[in-house]
């Protein structure tokens, strides 16, 4: 019997999220904007599905879509108020899924007042359909930039099965990543989430990462399962039926008693685990394992680029296992930089590392690393 499919259309007032920090060292993003709610593929992973995104019934998560019919209005009015408060900063708009865009073209529209407004973009997407606007990704990433990650836990069909049976197949994304290196693109996958017990080991994310590589893309980011409110249910079923000795593994690995509720993310040693494995593999097949940052032209570029070194300290610190406190430094450190108003190169040049350490957040060892990172910005920019 075929599945019930409604769309219920309605007006916001707003449509665009800013952020408090930029999502580094991950994607990058200031803003996003999003013109559909609920998601008719209804991945059983999907965190989208929690009532804390949803903010309905979570039954209802892939039978009715909200369609945000304004969308691309309130986006050409609120993008130049923001580029006046806050700056002309990366923006992730849009959502290829199938049927809605199909239908309403929101996503099409959202993209021409990106193109018009000349922001830079960043679009994570599990459907190939983001190739059918490939015309105005090629403007906006003439006009400024286009970074793109498509959506894939594995290549492994069996999977794909049990987990997300109706998103699109993994053969269309894979071809979406060479229609979009083909075009000049940014592009590579994101590995969200990768499946413990089924989809963590060596040969499954070798696969992913040489399927990527072979179509193109130039980076691969692994990210492991989260698990919150239904989707966690929905998801420890879906382990279940694949294979019923993998709920107890799963239990146990989120802490998850029975009548209790699961831990939001693995345990520290086993998202250091992968991380290190995706990133020996990308090492093995030449392909990144973080997105490089998109910086625009202006005076603060210095501080955008000490600033995603910052981050990407963050990001080995994690896999290294180091202790919380020395991460929240060099995180807290990077929201300063990165939110400065002056140059951190004239701070620096006025009054040494002493001046760096005035800044909020930026401690004696910090201040040291920034220095010497600032020396290293001098010598490649000679
Ligand atoms: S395609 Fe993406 S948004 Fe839709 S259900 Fe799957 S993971 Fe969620």
């Amino acid at each position: 019997m075929a599945m019930r499919l409604e769309f219920h259309e309605y007006r916001p007032r707003k449509i665009v999220n800013v952020h408090k920090h930029v999502d580094g060292p991950w994607f990058w993003g200031k803003y996003t904007a999003h013109p559909y709610v609920g998601c008719r593929s209804g991945c059983e992973f999907c965190y989208a599905r929690g009532e804390r995104y949803l903010r309905r019934d979570p039954a209802t998560f892939d039978t009715l879509i909200g369609v945000k019919v304004n969308a691309v209005d309130l986006l050409r009015e609120e993008l130049p108020k923001l580029a006046r408060q806050s700056g002309i900063d990366v923006i992730s708009v849009g959502d290829w899924q199938r049927p809605a865009e199909d239908r309403y073209r929101l996503s099409r529209g959202m993209l021409e007042v990106v193109r018009d407004l000349g922001f830079p973009l960043f679009i994570t997407e599990r459907s190939p359909l983001l190739t059918r606007d490939l015309d105005l990704l090629t403007d906006i990433n003439t006009r400024a930039w286009v970074g793109v990650t498509i959506s894939m836990g594995s290549v492994d069909p069996a999977l794909k099965r049990a987990f997300e049976p109706r998103s699109p197949g993994v053969r269309l994304r894979l071809r979406a990543i060479r229609d979009l290196a083909d075009a000049g693109i940014r592009v590579g996958a994101n590995l969200m989430p990768v499946l413990p017990f089924v989809g963590d080991d060596e040969a499954h994310l070798e696969d992913v990462v040489r399927a990527v590589k072979d179509h193109g893309g130039a980076f691969v980011l692994g990210g492991g399962l989260t698990m919150g409110g239904v989707q966690a249910q929905r998801t420890l079923e879906a382990f279940r039926l694949f294979d019923p000795a993998l709920e107890a593994r799963v239990r146990e690995l989120y802490a998850w008693k029975t009548g209790g509720k699961p831990q939001y993310g693995p345990p520290g040693p086993y998202n250091a685990r992968l991380g290190l494995l995706v990133r020996e593999l990308c090492a093995r097949h030449s392909i990144l394992d973080r997105m490089p940052r998109y910086i625009a032209p202006g005076p603060l570029v210095l501080n955008k680029r000490i600033a995603e070194r910052l981050f990407l300290k963050t990001y080995d610190l994690e896999l290294e296992q180091a202790k919380e406190y020395r991460l929240w430094a060099y995180r807290k450190a990077a929201w300063t930089v990165d939110e400065l108003g002056e140059s951190i190169g004239d701070i620096y040049a006025a009054r040494g590392e002493a001046g760096l350490q005035a800044l909020p957040g930026i401690g004696k060892s910090i201040a040291a690393q920034i220095a010497e990172w600032l020396a290293a910005e001098n010598d490649d920019g000679e």
